[in-house]
């Protein structure tokens, strides 16, 4: 864990120019080298330094109870809804009304009691080695538990926030005894024991040990980058599938944010045409907001429907897809 000012602030002081008065502390579960540059640029324009504090969600949340409204941060940023979830149901967020950020973020990616709001977005979906599965067979996450997929299908572990987000909202679509019907499937179909990371599941797709799995979509974005030829391809699930999973990288003001004006104009601006590139580009996730385009590797897998239901349920039913996971014999 590190505090970490912007480079920007890093100059002034080597320049020996005055400091400026505003600063807006975040904590964020994205990772520094993801952030800097965006909140560079946020400083270059406005003059407000940001400072910033990287950890996971869970220990920063346990560090934000400790401090009891005492704590210097402004913003928790994190990478998947159902911790936002989490740090509003500790009481930690406070209500933003802002015309902005409702116009700006669709309403199925932000908290319906107005506590967080997704600043980028990215799909969970299936990637498939395309020697071994023809795109036309494809259907949906529900289709990877049909026998026809026996040693076929990969999955990282379901300790893993991301299958977690994704089983809750299978619940919230489809109802918790289907859903474990699927998840029964997927595990008796797996090829693998499951995998840690996202990135070493791509690679056995590509390398055939398994003709396909579910993976976030910028970690393929990060490999397809290195390697334009990765034997591996992206499908994702219609609308007539209930579409593609999706979760947030997202933020809110903490109640006891000391300089929660400024804070609010940061997270409004980050959902802005100007910084939404800037913010998903940077790891090849999706712009939230509808008005802007993905960059154009993101744009060249194709475009796809989205599930459009409220991704706090994401949070809201993460318990019960941590225990229907346990009971199906998901690792
Ligand atoms: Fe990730």
């Amino acid at each position: 864990m590190r505090f970490t000012f912007s480079m920007t602030l890093a100059l002034l002081m080597s320049s020996g120019w005055a400091l400026a008065n505003k600063t807006v502390t975040v904590y964020t579960e994205r990772k520094d080298h993801l952030v800097q540059p965006v909140f560079d640029a946020y400083t270059k324009k406005t003059g407000v330094q940001i400072k910033f504090l990287t950890d996971n969600a869970a220990t920063l949340i346990e560090r934000l109870k400790g401090e009891a409204g005492k704590s210097p941060a402004d913003m928790l940023l994190t990478v998947d809804a159902g911790n936002l979830w989490s740090a509003s149901q500790a009481g930690l967020f406070q209500t933003i009304n802002s015309q902005s950020l409702d116009q700006n973020v669709p309403e199925y990616l932000r908290d319906p009691g107005k506590q967080w709001f997704g600043v980028s977005l990215r799909a969970r979906t299936i990637v498939y080695n395309p020697d071994k599965v023809k795109a036309s067979d494809l259907k949906s996450y529900e289709q990877l538990a049909e026998p026809s997929f026996k040693k076929r299908l990969c999955l990282r572990s379901s300790k893993k926030v991301y299958n977690q987000s994704l089983v809750a909202m299978k619940i919230a679509e489809n109802g918790e005894a289907a859903t474990e019907k699927v998840v029964r499937g997927w595990v008796s179909n797996l090829a693998a024991p499951v995998f840690q990371d996202d990135t070493k599941l791509i690679e056995a797709v590509a390398a055939g040990q398994c003709d396909l799995g579910i993976v976030n979509t910028y970690y393929y974005g990060r490999l397809l980058e290195k390697n334009p030829k990765l034997k591996a391809k992206l499908f994702f699930p219609g609308k007539d599938q209930g579409g593609a999973h999706v979760n947030i990288s997202g933020a809110g003001i903490l109640k006891a944010a000391p300089q929660k004006d400024e804070a609010i104009k940061l997270l409004e601006w980050l959902t802005t045409p100007e910084a939404q590139n800037l913010f998903a580009d940077i790891n090849h996730e999706y712009p939230v907001n509808p008005q802007v385009k993905p960059s154009s590797l993101v744009q060249s897998w194709g475009s796809f429907d989205t599930n459009l239901i409220n991704i706090s349920k994401a949070g809201e039913l993460q318990a019960q897809a941590i225990k229907l996971m346990d009971r199906a014999g998901y690792n």
